[in-house]
């Protein structure tokens, strides 16, 4: 009695509960903040074990009220329409829910399945009762439609009221059966799979504690890169306190700052008039690490031609220390300027000037006065 009668009052408060969340206007009234939130989708799965039952479909409504990310709120109210179809309360999901599910039809079509009662036909059929399914004239006088009148003139045969003379049963027409719609799908010949409702039940769930799970994290990544940049913020502050400023990554002084960009601009520009893989011949060595060379270009059949072009090589501390005259050598050559001489009919001739190592390029080029 206890039993009964507890079992009843939870029902109604149940009852009462989902009416009140159905109320309450959408994604108004009380919102929870994010810590509410989390206590309430950290264990959205939970839903998934025991029975699904109108209770739940209850719970999850008021859940899809609290939360604010459209595709997760629409994942939880399509739980909760299917624990509403699956508990027998398709006429509330139709009449309170179902407009706010996006693609209603499409998914109601996920979980209705042809009806294997009818087999998809939506029509029943049951024996007559009026006939006991012989499909005849039930009147008992009645032999095919024709009774035997009794008339003081005598008997005679006549047509049977109650056929109207066709001998069949009023009811069924004969058949011996009355098609009627199939009880289970209401003759629509297709009905809600209990089987494809707890996949979806499950899924959606899933899905939606899946979805939770990866907005939190990156609302946690948001807040460490955040965290972050606010670090950066800070020490570039102190930095520039100090009168420091930031060139390729690192912090300097000012002066720092515009040596290493001249630097680095007049690399560049030695760097552009520079070649790689040149092979040349030593002409004549000169004064300490200088050589005159003529480069050497090659032809189709891999045959070394010497061309016109001289040029001074500065191989200080490079190669080995002693070139000799007619020596070959193939290298990456740094433009480093210019050289002038005297060439032997004394005639003034200049030319320019490639190093074997940058570092000696940046410096004889600048102490020639390119670096501008
Ligand atoms: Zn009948
Ligand atoms: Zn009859
Ligand atoms: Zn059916």
């Amino acid at each position: 009695m206890m039993e009964r009668f507890s079992r009843f009052f939870v029902a109604l408060i149940v009852a009462a509960s989902f009416t009140t969340a159905l109320a309450a206007p959408i994604g108004g009234g009380r919102r929870a903040n994010k810590e509410d939130d989390e206590s309430l989708m950290k264990d959205v799965l939970r839903f998934t074990s025991g029975e699904i039952d109108y209770k739940k479909a209850g719970e999850l409504f008021k859940l899809a009220d609290i939360v604010r990310e459209k595709p997760l709120q629409q994942l939880i109210l399509k739980a909760s329409a299917i624990a509403l179809v699956y508990s027998g309360k398709a006429s509330v999901y139709e009449s309170k829910l179902r407009e706010r599910i996006e693609n209603h039809e499409d998914f109601e079509k996920e979980y209705t399945l042809p009806c294997t009662t009818c087999n998809g036909t939506g029509k029943a059929e049951a024996k007559c009762l009026d006939c006991h399914g012989s499909g005849r004239c039930k009147a008992s006088n009645c032999h095919n439609g024709r009774v035997v009148v009794r008339q003081i003139t005598g008997d005679r045969i006549g047509k049977c009221g109650s056929c109207n003379g066709t001998g069949q049963c009023n009811r069924c027409h004969g058949e011996g059966v009355l098609k009627t719609r199939c009880q289970r799908c209401n003759g629509k010949g297709a009905a809600p799979s209990r089987e494809a409702m707890e996949k979806m039940f499950d899924s959606f769930l899933t899905e939606a504690s899946t979805y939770f799970k990866r907005q939190r994290e990156q609302a946690e990544e948001a807040e460490k890169r955040e965290e972050e940049r606010q670090r950066e913020a800070a020490f570039e502050e102190e930095q520039r306190a100090k009168g420091l400023v930031k060139y390729d990554g690192e912090w300097m002084t000012p002066a720092e700052k515009e040596r290493r960009a001249r630097d680095a601009k007049f690399a560049q520009l030695i760097v552009t008039k520079s070649r790689t893989r040149q092979t040349f011949k030593i002409l004549q060595v000169l004064e300490e690490g200088r050589a005159l060379c003529v480069s050497i270009r090659f032809d189709r059949y891999g045959n070394r031609i010497l061309t016109d072009e001289i040029f001074c090589l500065l191989y200080t501390a490079s190669i080995n220390k002693t070139v000799v005259d007619g020596e070959i050598f193939t290298n990456d050559l740094y433009w480093s300027g210019t050289y002038s001489y005297t060439t032997v009919q004394g005639a003034p001739k200049k030319v320019s000037l490639f190093a074997i190592e940058l570092a000696d390029a940046i410096r004889e080029a600048r102490r020639q006065g390119y670096d501008d």
